[in-house]
């Protein structure tokens, strides 16, 4: 039976969350939202993050503005992202804290990280977590599904990227459960090891690659 571990980015939004948060609970799924600074220290986000934290779920660091990739960034401003963000998440109460680079459209590779998070993570026991599986829901709102599906039934652990964004995509969420269901996939919180470099601040992988 393959394992799906599913996660959520870019949130919270007022319309796509709220949604995201009833379709999970419905099924008993627990996932992983990771917000964006910006928008979690709106009271509305923090609302949003404290309930999906409330619910069982975790809640990552994503950067706080998802601007250019970390590591374009000069130092200040790439610690800048992930501080600022981590002081608007400093209410939650989660070992180990997590944090997720973006990598534009789904892209990993050089760039994706910047030395100085990498020692902010080392240093505060985080978590870092990439991701395999990106279906595209945030340019295709109603095709990314089938593409999901079918990458899903080639991994033994897929962790896929959904976005908690206002695009209609989440409509499609139900429906997508209920076939990861129905293909007999267990949906799981925790993360593949292939896709976390560091854990609980230790770093279990080269970062040549990522910075
Ligand atoms: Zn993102």
């Amino acid at each position: 039976m393959a394992k799906v571990t599913l996660t959520f980015d870019n949130g919270p939004d007022p319309q796509a969350t709220p949604l995201v948060l009833d379709c999970l609970g419905h099924h008993g799924i627990k996932s992983t939202f990771f917000v964006l600074g910006q928008k979690v220290s709106t009271p509305d986000g923090l609302n949003l993050a404290r309930r999906a934290s409330r619910e069982g779920h975790w809640v990552g660091n994503h950067t706080w503005s998802h601007g250019a990739r970390l590591g374009d960034l000069d130092r200040e401003s790439a610690l800048g992202e992930f501080d600022r963000t981590e002081q608007a998440l400093s209410w939650l109460d989660q070992s180990p804290r997590l944090f997720r680079p973006h990598g534009g459209a789904g892209r990993l590779g050089r760039g994706l990280l910047h030395p100085a998070v990498v020692d902010r993570m080392k240093l505060g026991g985080y978590t870092c977590v990439l991701w395999n599986v990106v279906p595209g829901d945030f340019r295709d709102p109603d095709g990314w599904m089938d593409r999901a599906l079918a990458d899903c039934r080639t991994r033994e652990w897929s962790l896929v990227v959904l976005h908690d964004r206002d695009n209609g995509a989440m409509r499609h969420l139900e429906s997508f459960l209920r076939k990861l269901r129905d293909e007999g996939h267990d949906l799981i919180q925790d993360f593949p090891p292939d896709c976390t470099p560091i854990v609980n601040g230790k770093v279990v992988q080269p970062l040549d690659e990522f910075c």
